[in-house]
């Protein structure tokens, strides 16, 4: 592989080549002629980029076996050269830190998981640990997959906590106190000697579900991680909206009750302390008795559990309550409900809905669907994935809804057009 790893990744993330990589990571293969319609890009632009990825190594060239009815016929019947990722040129690695787990997962260029884990961590309470743990979790996945170090394009990290993409720090103190003002990329790099990327938890729950599950296609997402903590990711126009300073999207700490409990943010009753899974559980905790998890609250609800599953539909009808807001403000086609508790279903999702019918405007409401995510609390690994395989430098020139653009710009390299 020419250049390394590292150069090989600098490259990715120079604008359009990713536009290219990117649409043969959706289309599987696709002529040249197909990577100029899809990307925007002139066909001379298309063949010099891919030129460069075929000589180092992370595309191939091969010929269609049959003529596919909608793709023009090649001249004197021969058949159209197809170009594809070379899923053997290199690895990415993805890693997923809750409030309460870390799970790291390492997958090929088409974003196929070659191995996976899950840890138990207390994330909250000691960054430098939670950070260790990855480490020696991202070590395992690698050797389990068989994948040597250097073969590894760098590394997407999603924190449970805003972060300034103008410093690559964790703000907001009360949000993740271990966490604040560190340099997570940049301890990570460290530790791991790749590359590495990070953001904010559910805004990569919302890139795993727009590129793998439920949100496929959709321009205008409000995607709602409903776990320890309640995050939402934000796709706009077909693009990652996280704010100027990485909070947007933080509705776990918008009021919900004047009068509610006090919030690990130092506020009274935010979202989480009504909707949180801790709050669920304490609550349920309460009437039946002994220590009950997040876990025990799914699969309670899961076995037909009447209190566990009206304390889900309560949690929804809040968690609706404060999206019914956003709703009228932001006018998105899909909410996707995601993390741990979304596994509940049916009393989530219709909790949810009826607040939404309730409170946010018919028109608004009416042009809202809203869906369980299909990724399960998988999204936020695979959108940490998805952020390296995507590369995100500058503002994509045709707009497509995964080259969603961070603020920050990680390559000066001349836009080639
Ligand atoms: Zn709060």
């Amino acid at each position: 592989m020419g250049g390394g790893p590292g150069g090989a990744l600098r490259s990715l993330r120079e604008l359009n080549r990713g536009l290219v990589v990117d649409a043969l990571r959706r289309r599987g293969a696709a002529s040249r002629a197909e990577l100029a319609r899809a990307t925007g890009l002139s066909r001379a632009t298309v063949s010099t980029l891919t030129s460069e990825l075929i000589k180092e190594g992370l595309v191939l060239e091969r010929e269609a076996e049959s003529e596919p009815s909608d793709r023009a016929p090649a001249k004197a019947g021969r058949p159209p050269v197809l170009l594809a990722l070379d899923p053997r040129a290199g690895t990415v690695l993805g890693i997923d830190f809750g409030h309460s787990h870390v799970r790291v997962a390492v997958s090929d260029l088409s974003s196929r998981v070659l191995a996976e884990h899950h840890a138990v961590v207390d994330v909250d309470r000691s960054a430098a640990k939670a950070l260790d743990a990855a480490a020696e979790m991202a070590s395992a996945v690698l050797a389990e997959a068989g994948v040597p170090a250097d073969g590894v394009f760098g590394c997407g990290v999603g924190i449970p906590g805003p972060i300034d993409q103008r410093t690559g720090t964790v703000g907001s103190s009360p949000i993740l106190p271990g966490w604040t003002g560190l340099p997570a990329a940049a301890e990570l790099a460290d530790r791991l000697g790749l590359e590495v990327d990070v953001d904010n938890d559910a805004t990569l729950g919302a890139l795993g579900e727009a590129t793998h599950g439920a949100a496929r296609g959709v321009q205008d997402v409000i995607y709602v991680k409903l776990a320890t903590g309640i995050g939402a990711g934000l796709l706009l126009g077909g693009r990652l909206h996280r704010g100027a300073s990485g909070i947007a999207g933080e509705i776990g700490h918008v009021l919900y009750d004047p009068n509610g409990k006090l919030c690990r943010c130092g506020s009274r009753g935010c979202l989480e302390t009504a909707a949180g899974a801790p709050a669920i559980a304490a609550l349920l905790q309460e009437a039946y008795g002994g220590e009950l998890s997040t876990t025990d609250v799914v699969r309670l609800a899961d076995e037909g559990d009447v209190g566990a599953a009206r304390l889900v539909r309560d949690a929804g009808r809040a968690v609706g309550r404060v999206l019914a807001d956003m709703v009228n403000v932001l006018n998105p086609e899909l909410i996707v409900l995601g993390g741990e508790l979304a596994a509940v279903g049916a009393p989530l999702r219709e909790g949810v809905t009826e607040s939404l019918e309730r409170y946010a405007l018919p028109a608004a409401a009416t042009a809202v669907r809203v869906e369980l995510g299909v990724l399960g609390d998988r999204a936020e690994v695979l959108g940490a994935l998805s952020l390296v395989t995507h590369g995100h430098s500058g503002r994509a020139p045709a707009p497509s809804p995964l080259h969603a653009a961070p603020a920050q710009v990680f390559s000066t390299s001349p836009i080639i057009r």
